[in-house]
């Protein structure tokens, strides 16, 4: 992870989180046109295409504060139940990161920021949420640590996986938790875009490993 000490790394891991948002909004909000408001796709667009109008300010500080930058402006300019939630989740892993971080690093820093989100989203696993694919992908995360090369492709997997397993669930938590039994059957939106955004930062992070 060394690579992010530097500037021009840092922008290609950010970008790539904000490409996968931007690249796959219809996805997010059809999906979320079906157990909620229709608008996350939206929401999150939005949100990162004002971390892009602000790339090279963000990427010119360091880590920590860097991934503080696109937190900031997730909360203000996504909105909505995730808006807040991304934001916290962004923030807190700037808090929690050294400028250049070790993968051991990053679980210790994913997990307190798992733990802010869960606090701040007063949820937990099992409700048919992001937090259904942020947490078996910090275990997938951990579990990889010890095989590094496969990592970058088994946490992208593990987090795609975990999105699908939202199916069968049924909303507890959010929008979706209005429709009870009619939110089972339906791909949770806030899962999938977790999946995107870590399945696009693990392909930048192998790219520049
Ligand atoms: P809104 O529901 O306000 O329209 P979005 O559509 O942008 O906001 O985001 C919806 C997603 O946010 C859900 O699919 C879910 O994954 C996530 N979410 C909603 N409430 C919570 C919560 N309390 N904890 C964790 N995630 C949540
Ligand atoms: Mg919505």
């Amino acid at each position: 992870m060394t690579r992010l000490a530097e500037p021009a790394a840092r922008r290609v891991l950010i970008a790539a989180m904000a490409r996968a948002m931007i690249g796959h909004a219809e996805e997010l909000t059809a999906l979320d046109a079906a157990i909620g408001d229709g608008d996350h796709g939206i929401n999150m667009k939005r949100g990162f295409e004002a971390v892009l109008a602000d790339i090279d300010a963000i990427a010119a500080k360091p880590l920590p504060q860097a991934l503080g930058a696109v937190g900031t402006t997730l909360v203000m300019k996504v909105g909505g139940a995730s808006g807040p939630l991304y934001g916290t989740l962004f923030m807190q892993l700037g808090k929690a990161l050294p400028e250049s971080p070790t993968l051991a690093d990053f679980a210790a820093a994913a997990e307190t920021a798992l733990t802010a989100v869960k606090a701040r989203g007063k949820s937990e696993t099992g409700c048919k949420t992001m937090l259904d694919v942020l947490a078996p992908a910090l275990a997938a995360l951990r579990e990889g640590i010890a095989t590094p090369d496969a990592l970058f492709r088994a946490l992208p997997a593990a987090a795609l996986a975990a999105a699908d397993a939202t199916i069968p669930m049924r909303a507890v938590r959010g929008r979706a938790s209005f429709l009870g039994e009619r939110s089972i059957g339906h791909l949770d939106p806030g899962a999938r875009s977790s999946a995107l955004l870590i399945g696009a930062a693990c392909a930048a992070l192998e790219e520049m490993a």
